[in-house]
């Protein structure tokens, strides 16, 4: 049998190269050793959005999603690949857990404090209970790993603390899930200091055309340092030099000693790695295209990824309350 990994990501919308470089390729090579259970986390989103925002936004930004998904590899035969709002039994444990989760935890997060910040006039329950549901996320399928990187193992030890305090008051019933730490290499924007974001329209689509890649990658921010063509640069500090290192290493190392000896200008770089990236992508986007032309089939593959998803849920839910004493037996 294989060990169950579980990953949720919020609704975006089209994914970017840095989404597929930071975890999408990770989603499909853990298909081959795992089970996985890979979830659209839209409650998580309304914790952000709302109202028209949220009305306007969500559907679409799912249909996108599972389009980039299907289309890199992610494989409904393999994987449940489902919506988490599809699966209400994520609300119920997220309730139950939410009775053992002392709320001195959840102050103390330091994303809840930023979120405070950054979103004054829409301090949501939801902001505060994040980790709670995070939790009934992981727990609900009782995944054994979460694939994350660095930044994110705090959220997933305060998950692993949660499902501690609930295993010691009422009995061993959900695994602590374990990091599986993933190498994913951190992806800057065309503004070559920022995580490449849509947030900050520094990104390339996975579905964009050859054509909007070209032209995107021709802003991109280089070296700062070489103003002139005869200048020699630095490609260890530039974004497309690393860029070309993840698409096609054998050019970037071709790449590496022409651009400190000036003998390649940047806009020829710049044009040798929007043909290396259309290439790389051309199969995904291909794939992309005739998926969007049969949407009963993404339907259904959402349909039946959370039917899958919620019969392991039900049982999990009936373990929990029986545990808490929920469940009549007859007395
Ligand atoms: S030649 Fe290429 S690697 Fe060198 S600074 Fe310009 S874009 Fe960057």
């Amino acid at each position: 049998m294989k060990k169950r990994v579980f990953s949720g990501a919020r609704p975006t919308g089209r994914q970017h190269i840095g989404n597929y470089l930071g975890a999408i390729q990770n989603y499909v090579s853990l298909q081959e050793e795992y089970q996985c259970v890979y979830c659209i986390v839209d409650l998580h989103a309304l914790t952000t959005l709302q109202g028209a925002e949220a009305v306007g936004h969500i559907q679409q930004n799912i249909r996108e999603m599972i389009l980039d998904w299907l289309a890199a590899g992610l494989d409904p035969k393999r994987s449940i690949l489902f919506v988490q709002s599809e699966v209400t039994e994520v609300t119920e444990l997220h309730t139950l857990l939410g009775m053992t989760t002392p709320l001195s935890w959840l102050m103390r997060v330091p994303t809840f404090k930023e979120k405070v910040k950054m979103q004054p006039d829409n301090v949501n329950y939801g902001l505060l209970g994040y980790p709670v549901l995070m939790t009934s996320d992981i727990v609900l399928y009782k995944a054994e790993f979460v694939p994350v990187g660095e930044d994110q193992l705090p959220h997933l030890e305060l998950a692993r603390e949660i499902v501690r305090r609930f295993n010691s008051l009422y009995g061993h019933t959900f695994p602590e899930p374990q990091p599986k730490m993933t190498s994913a290499p951190l992806i800057l924007g065309l503004d070559g200091v920022q995580k490449m974001s849509k947030q900050l329209n520094n990104h390339i689509e996975l579905a964009a055309t050859p054509q909007e890649t070209t032209e995107r990658i021709m802003t991109a921010f280089t070296d700062p340092a070489r103003k002139r063509k005869s200048d020699p640069g630095h490609p260890e500090i530039c974004n497309i030099y690393r860029l070309h290192q993840l698409f096609k290493p054998g050019k970037a190392e071709e790449i590496a000693p022409q651009c400190r000896s000036a003998a390649i200008g940047c806009v020829e770089c710049k044009r040798l790695l929007a043909q290396e990236i259309n290439e790389a992508l051309a199969p995904l986007r291909e794939r992309r295209s005739e998926l969007a032309t049969r949407p009963e089939y993404v339907r259904d593959v959402l349909a039946e990824g959370a039917q899958r998803a919620r019969a392991i849920a039900r049982e999990t839910i009936r373990e929990v309350k029986d545990r808490m004493g929920l469940i009549s037996k007859g007395t």
